[in-house]
């Protein structure tokens, strides 16, 4: 069977320009050959430092950006130029995304009501009065009051803008949703709340969920399975476990030094890994592999050739010279 999503070496690269005539003298490579899936119902979480190019991926696999190379699949169908506004439109019932700060993407002019009634508008779904009780029947999922939905964005807390985010998300009954650091901008107490809340919406309507966040321990949290991105590619991919228990890449055993873990104190912890070295310009990132110039194991081998992504486990994939 095939899987809901499947990216083959995906890029997305944006031009540098410079100078009065706007030439273009380079380019960003904010998302550089990615290769992955993602399967019905699953978290398959994305981790990395700000710059990593993991928020460029999720707004290319829902095409607020155009793929520079690479081809994406859904459910084994081709929709790598999903141009076509027919395409489009029906992969804007299957994909959605929650983003970080759901009040920038609410109308202040609008209410709760409004909001939600107009995914079904654009998409022609139900009868004036059925788009009322559906309106009620989304704030109910994601925990307001039904009653609020003559409210308006500015009348509700940062947890429950976030709420009527993700009851936007779910209007169309989609498969898929990509969520942008969505608890990123919250509380600590908050992010419990809707980190549970997505917990429970995605085994109730068996949805598959892509959760981007710089945060190891909120992506430990929700993933079934997780992916390391650095300049644009995934250095390590596997179910959360054995990502979190012995992580093979240098760079996600460097990042997970640095998250203390519970139970494990005194001689036990593990010992932390300081990187060397700033984050490479991602418009001139170094050749061979990208993460030689911080990497404490790194060899000759190194700078010069690009490690190979593979699986070199069942199900564990990863980027690095040390395991050809
Ligand atoms: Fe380090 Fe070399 Fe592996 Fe890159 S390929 S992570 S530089 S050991
Ligand atoms: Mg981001």
């Amino acid at each position: 069977k095939d899987p809901l999503l499947r990216l083959e070496s995906v890029s997305k690269h944006f031009p540098i320009k410079s100078g009065l005539l706007q030439r273009t003298v380079g380019h960003v490579r904010a998302v550089d050959g990615i290769t992955l899936q993602i399967n019905r119902g699953e978290t398959l979480g994305i981790v990395g430092e700000s710059g990593c190019g993991k928020s460029t991926l999720g707004r290319t696999i829902i095409r607020l950006y155009e793929p520079s190379s690479g081809k994406m699949f859904f459910k084994g169908k081709d929709i790598t130029h999903a141009r076509e506004p027919v395409l489009r439109q029906s992969m804007r019932k299957h994909i959605q995304m929650v983003f970080q700060d759901p009040f920038a993407s609410l109308n202040p002019r609008k209410t709760l009501k409004s909001i939600l009634t107009e995914p079904f508008i654009a998409h022609g779904l139900y009868s004036f009065k059925e788009r009322d009780r559906k309106v009620e029947e989304l704030l109910e999922k994601v925990g307001l009051n039904p009653s609020f939905s003559n409210r308006y964005p500015h009348e509700f807390s940062g947890g429950q803008r976030q709420r009527i985010g993700i009851a936007r998300t779910l209007a169309l009954n989609p498969e898929l949703i990509i969520a942008d650091e969505p608890v990123s901008a919250l509380d600590v107490s908050i992010q419990a709340q809707i980190l549970n809340l997505m917990q429970e919406l995605q085994s109730e309507l068996q949805l598959a969920l892509l959760f981007i966040s710089h945060d190891l321990s909120v992506v430990r949290h929700i993933s079934d399975r997780v992916g390391v991105m650095y300049l644009g590619k995934l250095m390590e991919l596997s179910d959360k476990n054995s990502l979190y228990s012995a992580p093979l890449h240098p760079y996600t055993q460097a990042l997970l030094s640095a998250v203390p873990v519970p139970g494990r104190k005194g001689r036990n912890r593990r010992e932390r890994i300081v990187l060397k070295g700033e984050l490479p310009n991602p418009a001139n990132p170094p050749a061979g592999c990208a993460f030689h110039t911080r990497c404490p194991s790194a060899e000759a081998r190194c700078r010069e050739r690009q490690p190979i992504y593979k699986e070199v486990k069942r199900n564990h994939f990863v980027a690095c010279h040390l395991y050809e």
